[in-house]
């Protein structure tokens, strides 16, 4: 149980953000949630979530893609929660196009949000987690951080660049009973993914169930998705004492995408 602690989930009013913000609150965390969404969709998760597991719940609007509205988000949420102890850097954006006709304000959208955001919010979370002697940093990478794929070049550079991140956090937090690891899950299927799916659909002329198939069979051997459930379990296992000397790690859960 990780009862009492304080977790920050960034990309948590959905998909795999979400499964982890509920899997922490379930094992007695205090959690902030955030991310983009109808203001009373998230006011009803909240309630939901306290309700459900007995915790406190809030969310900060903070756009992972501004350093200062980082700074505030980890503050605030170590002002109204307690010192940050658990920091979950998950938020994170897709656009594919070839690197030649890729837009350049789309790189710069999605380094910003998938890799330099991590940065930002470790950088200020670590100064809490130091003075209390204990964290746990968990970036959500992906199989693209350990492999390319076509017409990614942001999003596998950036995924790339975080499993870096992850390495270095580790070497400097290491026996400081702070440790930093990243999650490589393939193919899950959230709107990220949904999306993915329709424009295959649209561009081969198929149902959503065989272009969901399809994507899957290029990939992932297993041909089945992954549950945002089961990532979220990891990471509650990442956070407890019998991984304290796990760090620097990066953990794939991709039905065998990456063993190929
Ligand atoms: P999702 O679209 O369901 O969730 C993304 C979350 O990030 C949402 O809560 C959204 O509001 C938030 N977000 C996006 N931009 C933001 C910003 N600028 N500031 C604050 N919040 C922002 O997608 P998901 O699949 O759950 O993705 C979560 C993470 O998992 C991402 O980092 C993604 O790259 C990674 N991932 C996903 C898959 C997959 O197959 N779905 C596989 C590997 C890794």
């Amino acid at each position: 149980m990780l009862t009492g602690k304080t977790a920050l989930v960034t990309g948590s009013t959905s998909g795999i953000g979400l499964s982890i913000a509920r899997a922490l609150a379930a094992q007695g965390c205090n959690v902030m949630l955030n991310g983009f969404g109808d203001r009373g969709e998230i006011d009803k998760l909240v309630e939901e979530l306290e309700t459900q597991y007995q915790v406190r719940v809030m969310q900060h609007p903070a756009n992972v893609m501004h350093p200062n509205e980082i700074y505030e988000m980890v503050e605030w949420t170590s002002a109204q929660l307690g010192p940050l102890e658990i920091l979950v850097n998950n938020a994170g954006i897709q656009f594919t196009a070839p690197v030649d006709e890729f837009p350049r304000d789309k790189w710069d959208a999605i380094l910003a949000t998938n890799l330099s955001a991590a940065f930002h919010a470790t950088h200020d979370a670590l100064p809490f987690m130091k003075r209390n002697g204990w964290g746990r940093i968990i970036n959500t990478a992906s199989a693209h951080g350990l492999v390319g794929s076509v017409h990614k070049a942001a999003y596998v550079a950036a995924k790339h660049g975080l499993v870096g991140l992850t390495k270095v956090v580790a070497l400097e937090t290491a026996g400081t009973g702070i440790t930093c690891n990243a999650i490589c899950p393939g193919w899950v299927r959230t709107s990220l993914v949904e999306r993915q799916i329709e424009a295959r659909a649209a561009q081969g002329g198929m149902d959503i169930e065989t272009a969901a198939e399809q994507l899957l069979a290029e990939k992932q051997p297993s041909r089945q998705f992954v549950l945002p459930e089961q990532v979220a379990e990891l990471v509650v296992f990442l956070c407890s004492e019998a991984a304290s000397q796990i760090t620097g790690a990066a953990i794939t859960m991709d039905g065998g995408w990456t063993a190929q």
